[in-house]
């Protein structure tokens, strides 16, 4: 067996009205809070309803940062830490999509040590002030990874930022998925499916990593019907939640693979969500391996029998039409090729050619 380390800090609480019923838990974290969240959704949804009712039943000060984008910028990480860093912030409770939780766990990184935001990437092993995140779309697992993601316009490319930072707490209330359109249901749900098959086929795969990511295959297998039929009670979706956060366990421990760094410019560029960009090229990713034998026990968990019925079934859940350029092939491709950190994880020997390949077989008509 080989040697591991396994950690996750986050204190998760799960079910309905969590967050109403222990809100003597965010005393733990300060007197005044920043909420982070996007425009819109977290105002409907009744997330940021029972945020602000908790925090003024403990007494807490509060203010609302909303302005957070999908695929969120450097730009919008430093706006919110600069108009707030005068206030005295003792912690952030994230609301939203991955976007509002990536970004939070930025923002408490300035908070935190008063940086440029150009260092963020730069300085290593960076803390933040603490996070409580709020999930509102069952897909990043963001509440229960150490991960953020931002889009540097700079650069023209969305990357990890490179530091550590766990939520101190997460709420996972499914009730706050209720209403979420077909699309955002389909991607985000799509993204947890890649996320613990990019963990589970992984060179840093662990028996622990395995014995979550199975379970959240078993899930996956359970609600992919309903991901064709497009219909969901709370059931479905506090289904969906929990594979969505055990994915991120797994990834937290093994880091994504192969789709997740070749999706990135399809985000960017092609403006697909992050878990469409992903799955688009999951039955050429897949073809790839040699080894067979995980990836048979893979698509027995989620009660599939090859990859062309998987990718017959992910053809029915999505709706989407892309075809790349020669010159886009040859350039993403390249940023692929660059990114080692991602390449490593992929348990088998992988060439540009490889990458280029599952471009052009996936998304060239
Ligand atoms: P998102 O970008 O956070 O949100 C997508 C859309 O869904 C937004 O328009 C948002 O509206 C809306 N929305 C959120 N909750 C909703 C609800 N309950 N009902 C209806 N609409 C809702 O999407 P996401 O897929 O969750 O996050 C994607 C980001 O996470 C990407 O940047 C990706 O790279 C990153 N990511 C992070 C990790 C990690 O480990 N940290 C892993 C994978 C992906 P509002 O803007 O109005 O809120
Ligand atoms: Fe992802």
């Amino acid at each position: 067996m080989n040697n591991f380390t396994y950690s996750m800090p986050t204190k998760l609480l799960v079910g309905a009205k969590s967050l109403i019923n222990n809100s003597f838990l965010l005393k733990e974290y300060g007197e005044k809070a920043l909420i982070v969240t996007g425009k819109y959704s977290s105002k409907v949804n009744g997330s940021l309803e029972d945020v602000i009712e908790s925090l003024e039943k403990e007494d807490i000060k509060y203010t609302i940062f909303d302005s957070v984008e999908e695929n969120p910028s450097t730009e919008t990480v430093f706006n919110a830490y600069n108009e707030n860093k005068e206030k005295d912030i003792d912690f952030i409770v994230a609301i939203g999509g991955g976007s509002p939780l990536d970004a939070a766990k930025a923002i408490g990184i300035l908070f935190k040590n008063d940086i440029e935001i150009e260092d963020i990437t730069k300085i290593p092993n960076l803390k933040s002030i603490p996070i409580i995140a709020i999930p509102t779309t069952a897909g990043t697992g963001s509440e229960a990874t150490p991960y953020s993601i931002l889009t540097f316009h700079d650069q023209k490319l969305k990357k990890n930022i490179g530091q550590r930072v766990f939520p101190k707490l997460a709420i996972l209330d499914a009730r706050y998925m209720i209403n979420m359109p077909h699309s955002v249901t389909s991607s985000t749900a799509l993204d947890a499916f890649t996320h613990l098959t990019e963990g589970y086929l992984n060179t840093n795969a662990s028996i622990l990593s395995d014995t979550l990511a199975e379970k959240g295959l078993k899930l996956f297998g359970e609600i992919l019907p309903k991901l064709i039929e497009r219909e969901y009670d709370i059931n479905d979706r506090e289904k969906m939640l929990l594979m969505s956060t055990l994915a991120g366990m797994v990834i937290s421990q093994t880091g994504t693979s192969l789709p997740h760094a070749m999706g990135y410019s399809l985000t960017y560029e092609n403006g697909l969500p992050h878990g469409t960009a992903n799955i688009i090229l999951y039955p050429g990713y897949l073809s790839i391996f040699k080894d067979k034998t995980k990836l048979k026990k893979l698509l027995s968990l989620i009660q599939v029998s090859s990859i062309d019925e998987l990718a017959e079934k992910i053809n029915k859940i999505l709706d989407f039409e892309i075809n790349l350029s020669k010159e886009e092939i040859e350039r993403y491709t390249d940023i692929v090729f660059d990114n080692k950190g991602k390449l490593k994880n992929h348990p088998e020997v992988v060439t540009r050619d490889d990458i280029k390949h599952i471009y052009e077989t996936m998304l060239t008509k």
